[in-house]
């Protein structure tokens, strides 16, 4: 099999698909992987260690998408990429379809093979593919919103630790999954005061479990988010229905409640944002302002972090990579429900139920 590593494109994206020793181990088991040149630069790896570890570097990302049976990328493909991709190819890479109708409709068009990392499962539980990016993204959410917290940065000038006789920043955090549960740990790491709210009672117990207390742990209401929301300076939200458009649970009345400077780090914009008021942002021009209210809203944090996400992003997709690239991507799937839970779109229809129901009649 060819496999195809192009070099991302997406604003400030340096992750990238594969890591020298991830195209080690596929070149052991027989495939030629091409590279495009300078593809792993932002996150470390020269030309030349591809090279030492076996992979074809080739010039450009036409020379990719030309020669490869099987892409392996990191972020969803945009739309000078999908114009490449042809029928009878898969791709590998995040998708986040739901949110999207123009990428879903030109991946249709493609005839491709689209699989989704976000939605890949595991038969412990949980989204494998998805879980180290949350676990990166829900670290970073509160060092984030502790730096635009700062006056000069545009925030209302609070510390999250706050100062003897001073008290901490509130850090509400809306989600007790993976990225909740990681953003908790740092905030508290950080000395903020944090309250965390979930609709899942296991989740709030785990949460309530791991911080030892020092969470404090809310069933969430409509009621509930709006009163929490009032009194935060630092709202993360990280609310997932797998696959699915993320639930608008912050209203724009709600924004216009909160305090003036205070920061949203909506880290679920890449399933469309929990807020009504979120829109996407982008690494070089990450905040905007509504009702005075900070907006952060990037769908790809770790980007910034290029050289720790690919490695932990490896260290996840590999076992399914080799699997595609070892059996074809059909027999791969007939045999793996948890991979096959990620296949998105095949052949020019969309498989998932919940990017079909997102987009319904459009596609
Ligand atoms: P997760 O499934 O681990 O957690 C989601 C939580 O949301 C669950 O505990 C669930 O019970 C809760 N939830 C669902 N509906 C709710 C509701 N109505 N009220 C309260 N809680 C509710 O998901 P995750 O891995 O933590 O991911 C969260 C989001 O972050 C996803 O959209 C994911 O794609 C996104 N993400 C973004 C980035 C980025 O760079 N912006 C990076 C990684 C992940």
């Amino acid at each position: 099999m060819r496999i195809g590593v192009p070099r991302e494109i997406k604003d400030n994206e340096y992750r990238v698909g594969l890591t020298p020793s991830s195209v080690a181990e596929l070149v052991q088991h027989g495939h030629a992987v091409l590279v495009e040149k300078g593809a792993g630069l932002g996150a470390g790896f020269d030309d030349a260690a591809y090279e030492l570890n076996g992979a074809l570097l080739v010039d450009g990302p036409a020379s990719v998408f030309e020669g490869a049976d099987i892409i392996v990328k990191v972020k969803e493909p945009l739309a000078a990429e999908r114009r490449q991709l042809r029928r009878g190819q898969t791709i590998f890479t995040y998708l986040h379809l739901a949110p999207d109708l123009e990428l879903t409709q030109d991946l249709l068009r493609s005839g491709a093979n689209c699989i989704g990392y976000e939605t890949v499962t595991s038969s412990r539980g949980g989204l494998p593919l998805l879980t180290p990016m949350s676990e990166m993204a829900g670290r970073l959410a509160p060092q984030i919103g502790a730096h635009f917290l700062e006056k000069s940065a545009g925030g209302r000038g609070v510390l999250l630790a706050g100062a003897p006789g001073v008290p901490p920043a509130e850090v509400a955090i809306l989600g007790a999954g993976v990225v909740g549960s990681a953003a908790t740990t740092i905030a508290l790491g950080m000395g903020a005061s944090v309250i965390v709210i979930d609709r899942d009672p296991e989740a709030l117990r785990r949460l309530e479990a791991r911080s030892r207390g020092a969470a404090r742990t809310v069933f969430s209401t409509r009621t509930v988010i709006a009163e929490i929301v009032k009194r935060a300076d630092l709202l993360i939200c990280a609310v997932l229905l797998p696959g699915a458009r993320a639930p608008k649970l912050i209203s724009n009345g709600m924004v216009a409640t909160m305090k003036p400077g205070a920061v949203i780090v909506d880290v679920a914009i890449d399933q469309g944002g929990c807020c009504e008021s979120s829109r996407a942002t982008s690494h070089s021009n990450p905040t905007f302002l509504f009702h005075d209210v900070l907006h952060y809203c990037v769908p790809n944090m770790p980007g910034v972090v290029p050289r720790t996400a690919s490695f932990a992003l490896n260290n996840a997709t590999l076992p399914f990579v080799l699997a595609i690239a070892d059996k074809g991507w059909r027999r791969a799937l007939r045999e793996d429900a948890d991979l096959r839970a990620g296949l998105q779109i095949s052949d020019g229809a969309i498989v998932s139920q919940a990017v079909a129901q997102a987009h319904g009649a459009a596609c």
